[in-house]
């Protein structure tokens, strides 16, 4: 029996799954379709979630696939330079999300049961029965990171309030039969939070429009090559003529959020526990660091040693971050509105927006850098351990905590998590906080201390 089944094989599930493995746990992810999507929606990785794969090994595999290296993000098209981020990669990367996807995949040892869509998911005290495919599985813990249109969610009767969407938008991939002369053929940031074209690899091009037209079609009307061809020809003038539509999809600016990321043994993460307007490029990367919060403090609980509250303290810090990004994007879905209004709103932020600190604060914030949590001291440069422990930099280690703590030598002390925050930077309270993140003492040689040389 697993420890924990994962509903979802998209990023959000896949990390959680990698995360939790990492620790010794147990795993099962159930997915829905037969096979791994080549579709993807995201092509921006943000800073933050690129140090999170760097430091997990993750980064090299999708680094052959990586389509630009963007020195900044945007905020609802306006540009918002990432060039002073404190940071080692102060820019966006540009890549398809399935290419992330695939590489956490192929780094699990966990198995991916695909063609087992999640349809009952039932709960007691001591663990969760999930039927998926026509089979029951059953295990301690059930992480839902089965989508926007969680079926999980559905299932448990979980409460998503926010708004429905206002406007529509496509999102094509495509091939051109005809280009115009001095069609940008590098990647550049969209200009309007609204549209745009971009290349891809292998004579593709994502396409997003989000015209009039979209705004007269139903939601479900499936997007054909004439709509997207003239949304193309509306942006792009008359030389411009679509070759093959590859997939396309609608998408808008609906916001939600869950009330609750944990519901007894089921917990939400990615997008399942939140939607919002994919303007950017924050969805995606929301789900990898939910994935990292999680993992951890799953780990903990399903191994017997984590501290009072640890669990909890997933919903607690990751509910305020995706709120938040609900705010970001609800303004620059706004700000991207073709009225005179909104449009003389957008010249003021843009103004605001050239003020060195406006935009810095922006910036932190859309690259994910700027995440804080209460009691965490920042984010920790420090390399994570191989096997999911937390790290102890510069101190010494008590025995007690050495099975979740790996001690490692080094001039400045720190106690980081295994999600690479910083809980600790040196003087009195090393107990106090390795007793706060790792939990209780245990074993025989709690007296003990491992020494270490710096
Ligand atoms: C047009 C567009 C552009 C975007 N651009 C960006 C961007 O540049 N940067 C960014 O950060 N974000 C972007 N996003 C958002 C990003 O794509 C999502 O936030 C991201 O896919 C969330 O990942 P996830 O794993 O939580 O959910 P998903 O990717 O939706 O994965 C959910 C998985 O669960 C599976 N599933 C569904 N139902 C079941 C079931 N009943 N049982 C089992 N499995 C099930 C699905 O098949 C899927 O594999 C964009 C979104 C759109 C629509």
């Amino acid at each position: 029996m697993p420890d924990v089944i994962v509903a979802g094989a998209g990023p959000t599930g896949l990390m959680t799954a990698f995360e939790l493995e990492r620790a010794g746990v147990e795993v099962l992810v159930l997915e829905r379709d037969p096979q791994p999507t080549t579709q993807s929606k995201a092509l921006a990785l943000q800073p933050r979630s690129v140090e999170l794969l760097a430091d997990r090994g993750l980064l090299a595999a999708i680094e052959p696939y990586v389509l630009a290296r963007l020195p900044a993000g945007h905020f609802s098209g306006i540009p918002i330079d990432y060039t002073d981020l404190p940071t080692r990669f102060p820019f966006q990367l540009g890549v398809e999300q399935a290419r992330v996807a695939a590489a956490v995949e192929a780094r699990l040892r966990a198995p991916v049961v695909r063609d087992a869509a999640v349809t009952e998911v039932a709960q007691d005290d001591g663990g969760v029965v999930v039927t998926a495919g026509g089979r029951s599985h059953r295990a301690g813990w059930l992480v839902a990171a089965d989508g926007g249109h969680s079926a999980v969610r559905r299932l448990l009767g979980a409460a998503f309030p926010g708004s429905s969407a206002r406007f529509s938008l496509l999102v094509a991939d495509v091939t051109l039969a005809a280009k115009p002369a001095g069609l940008a053929e590098d990647w550049q940031l969209p200009s309007t939070g609204s549209g745009f074209l971009l290349p891809l690899s292998g004579g593709r091009y994502r396409v997003v429009v989000g015209g009039e037209e979209q705004q007269r079609l139903d939601r479900d009307a499936p997007v054909t090559a004439a709509e997207v061809g003239r949304g193309l020809v509306a942006a792009h003038g008359p030389g411009i003529e679509i070759g093959e539509l590859l997939w396309a999809s609608r998408f808008g600016d609906a916001a939600r959020q869950l009330e609750r990321y944990r519901h007894g043994r089921v917990l939400f993460a990615g997008d399942a526990a939140h939607i919002h307007l994919p303007v950017g490029g924050q969805g995606l990367n929301l789900g990898l660091q939910d994935a990292v919060n999680l993992g951890w403090k799953l780990a903990a609980e399903v191994r017997g040693h984590a501290p009072g509250g640890l669990l909890d303290s997933y919903h607690d810090e990751r509910h305020p971050v995706a709120a938040r990004v609900l705010v970001s994007t609800r303004a620059q879905g706004v700000l991207g509105i073709p009225d005179p209004d909104a449009i003389a709103v957008r010249e003021i932020v843009t103004g605001l927006l050239a003020l060195p600190q406006a935009r810095r604060a922006v910036a932190l914030e859309l690259s994910g850098l700027a995440v804080a949590y209460p009691g965490v001291l920042g984010r920790a440069e420090e390399p994570v351990s191989a096997d999911g422990r937390g790290v102890l930099v510069g101190a010494d280690l008590p025995a007690a905590w050495a099975d979740r703590v790996e001690a490692r030598p080094g001039p400045a002390p720190r106690l980081v998590r295994p999600d690479g925050h910083l809980v600790w930077d040196g003087g009195l309270g090393l107990d106090d906080a390795l007793g706060r993140w790792f939990g209780p003492r245990v074993g025989s040689g709690a007296a003990g201390r491992a020494r270490l040389s710096v």
